[in-house]
């Protein structure tokens, strides 16, 4: 009994590892984040194969119930819309159960929106931290200001809807000059990838409507200086 945890494209399906395809293959079936999402995936790769759904919604209730599938399996895979499962998508507290239970767990290396995000930057990725989703109302301007002191880089996932308001909410905390990189639709035909300083971002992105799927990446104080002076985007 096995739980194999599978990255799927974040947009371009050749991100997918002849690993992952392997897998997906030869497990009894497959947890999905949305089984419809998973099924055209593996139509793509001519691959038949069960699904069942794994959301958010039903996490915790039916924790204990596919434990016990995965326990009278010989392996099982689980994959999320896009990306790596539990990185903002449901998966952790199913892992955290079958460590719990003996299961062996093993996470395929593969697709996820932040290291390709922060490493197109240009800002230093030895050192980050990743927060997901910031909060959209209650607690976003104390994430945002403990997030303006940190000493290392800071990830994080935003809605396009929101991406406007979230920097100019940050210019107080962060400053004018602090250095940010905006990755959006990262592997897609429409792929952007902005770099500049928040002040240039807000410019950038007031003057048209934000589309798409989006990584903010923002440098530290001690990395104000190293940016350019005109902002550099794709
Ligand atoms: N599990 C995924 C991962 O490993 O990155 C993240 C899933 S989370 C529900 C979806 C968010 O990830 C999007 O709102 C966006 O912030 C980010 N994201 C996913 N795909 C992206 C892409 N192609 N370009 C930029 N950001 C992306």
């Amino acid at each position: 009994m096995k739980l194999f945890v599978v990255p799927t494209p974040i947009g371009n399906l050749e991100d997918i590892t002849l690993r992952a395809l392997r897998v997906l293959k030869e497990v009894d079936f497959v947890l999905s984040e949305d089984t419809r999402t998973t099924q055209n995936l593996l139509r793509h790769f001519d691959i038949e194969k069960n699904c069942y759904a794994y959301h958010i919604h039903n996490e915790h209730q039916q924790l204990e119930n596919i434990t016990r599938q995965i326990q009278n399996a010989s392996s099982v895979a689980l994959t999320s819309d896009a990306g790596t499962p539990c990185i903002s998508d449901p998966g952790y507290l199913l892992v955290r159960e079958c460590i719990k239970n003996n299961i062996k767990v093993e996470c395929l290396p593969g697709a996820t929106a932040l290291i390709p995000a922060l490493v197109n930057s240009g800002i230093p990725a030895s050192s980050f931290k990743f927060y997901g989703f910031i909060p959209h109302k209650k607690g976003k301007e104390t994430t945002l200001k403990r997030m303006s002191a940190a000493q290392e880089t800071s990830i994080f996932y935003e809605s396009p809807y929101r991406l406007l308001k979230t920097l100019e909410m940050m210019i107080p905390f962060f400053g004018e000059e602090r250095p940010v990189a905006i990755a959006r639709e990262l592997t897609k035909i429409h792929e952007e990838n902005f770099r500049g300083t928040l002040a240039e971002a807000i410019t950038h992105f007031s003057n048209k409507t934000v589309k798409g799927e989006i990584v903010v990446i923002v440098g530290t104080p001690k990395d104000i200086k190293q940016t350019e002076t005109t902002p550099l985007f794709e």
